[in-house]
């Protein structure tokens, strides 16, 4: 149950953490209105550059946020500014209750916006109740449309069960639909101008992400990252691109920076690129925290510190106070994250804290 609001500002005081509007703000004048939220550390597949093969254990279902304590957090949130909500994981679409609660995070007074990331495997038979609850916005991870590399690189994933799920959305009414896909040295980096095509035929948004050291993995290591540049030169020898913007800025939504095709039959179409690693300016414009499947606030992804929220909340904590441990840790938001050195990126796993 959330505990009754006061206001946390006193007129006139600076408030660590806020802007003058009391939005979420950090010392490096960045203001966060989107959050990630993984809503489970489980999955359905179990990709390589994600979970380890084996020896991965599972967090206690006691430990987990109930699906009424992540709607009372997102209260608190959407009450300091937040207005977008990513649902995310693990594989958000295998955490029983999903739909039910997209529904109710839709009624949280300030969400204007809920967006999923999901693997699609469950797409076929969710899409369209998704959407009747009120999910607007869906990225699918597709790494390969070669079926047995894409099996390889999920770890057993379906790729016929990916494309009918991507269907699927279509057909239910989605109408934003990205195509994420991490970029494998080796794996899957002769595919792009391939998955870039897919997509734009079927009027989807492609993005390519670099892939991060996350969750000390052998499979993320430096030799196997495909930086920007080297996906622009690969998919530039079909497509002329040209750049064209950022995602975040005046009006903030992600993390990607885009590129259009100039000429020939997808002229005006345009690739997303997400590079944590090579593009040096990339924190500056980060407008977003994460909610982990424990309930701890992270405000970047790319280092383990957080606070826990479900303690606060599990122990009675008032909305004031626990807004407060909010602003703080926002407050304290690092200027960038630490994934360049291996030795300090996050050792906690990707799925638990919400890629
Ligand atoms: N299961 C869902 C999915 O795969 O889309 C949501 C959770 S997954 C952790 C969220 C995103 O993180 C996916 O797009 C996935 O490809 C990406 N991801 C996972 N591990 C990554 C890594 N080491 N580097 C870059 N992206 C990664
Ligand atoms: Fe599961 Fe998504 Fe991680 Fe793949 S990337 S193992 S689908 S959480």
């Amino acid at each position: 149950m959330t505990p009754a609001r006061t206001s946390a500002r006193e007129p006139g005081l600076p408030v660590l953490g806020a802007d003058a509007a009391g939005a979420l703000t950090d010392r490096h004048a960045r203001t966060i209105r989107y959050l990630r939220v993984s809503v489970t550390d489980r999955c359905n597949y179990r990709c390589a550059y994600c979970m380890p093969a084996e020896g991965w254990a599972m967090s206690p279902r006691a430990e987990v946020l109930r699906l009424e304590e992540i709607v009372a957090l997102i209260g608190h949130f959407a009450a300091l500014g937040v207005e977008r909500i990513r649902l995310t994981g693990g594989e958000p679409l295998v955490r029983r209750g999903i739909v039910e609660l997209v529904g109710q995070i839709a009624g949280v007074p300030g969400i204007r916006e809920i967006a999923m990331t999901t693997n699609g495997h469950l797409l076929p038979s969710m899409a369209a109740d998704l959407y009747a609850a009120g999910l607007r916005s869906l990225n699918v991870s597709l790494d390969s449309l070669d079926p047995q590399r894409f099996a390889a690189l999920t770890r057993g994933g379906d790729l016929a069960r990916v494309l009918a799920g991507l269907d699927a959305a279509a057909r239910a009414g989605f109408a934003d639909i990205k195509v994420n896909a991490v970029v494998v040295a080796g794996q899957n980096d002769h595919e792009l101008a391939d998955l870039a095509e897919f997509c734009w035929t079927r009027d989807i948004q492609p993005r390519f992400i670099e892939l991060m050291p996350i969750g000390q993995l052998e499979f993320a290591r430096p030799e196997n990252v495909v930086t920007t540049d080297r996906m622009l030169a690969s998919v530039g020898k079909r497509y002329h691109l040209l750049p064209s913007g950022n995602e975040c800025g005046v009006n903030p939504r992600g993390p990607a920076k885009y590129w259009r095709v100039t000429e020939g039959r997808h002229a005006g179409r345009r690739l997303g690129i997400i590079s944590p690693l090579s593009d040096d300016g990339f924190c500056a414009t980060c407008n977003r925290g994460r909610l982990t499947s424990l309930g701890g606030f992270r405000p970047c992804l790319g280092n383990d510190e957080e606070v826990s929220l479900r303690d606060a909340l599990r122990g009675g904590r008032s909305a004031v106070e626990i807004e407060k441990l909010i602003r703080d840790a926002v407050h304290g938001k690092l200027a960038a994250h630490n994934m360049h050195d291996v030795a300090r990126a996050p050792r906690d796993a990707m799925t638990g804290i919400g890629g």
